[in-house]
């Protein structure tokens, strides 16, 4: 049986089995890790297929911060 596991090297997360887990090995929401990382880091490298998603929970705080600007 073939284990799918990869790393992104952009954001050091890794998907095991199409879960998500970040750097320090908790299980992730790709969504929030997109929002958190992956959006800002536009790295060509990030694998995370939820890039540009902005679903993720760090999605409000991000229109709080620019509301308040
Ligand atoms: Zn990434």
């Amino acid at each position: 049986m073939k284990i799918s596991y990869r790393t992104c090297l952009a954001c050091d997360s890794t998907w095991l089995e199409g879960q998500l887990y970040w750097s320090d090995g908790k299980i992730g929401c790709p969504h929030d890790l997109a929002g958190l990382l992956c959006n800002d880091l536009k790295d060509p490298d990030c694998i995370n297929p939820c890039k540009g998603s902005n679903s993720g929970t760090t999605w409000e705080h991000k229109r709080y911060w620019r509301d308040e600007k």
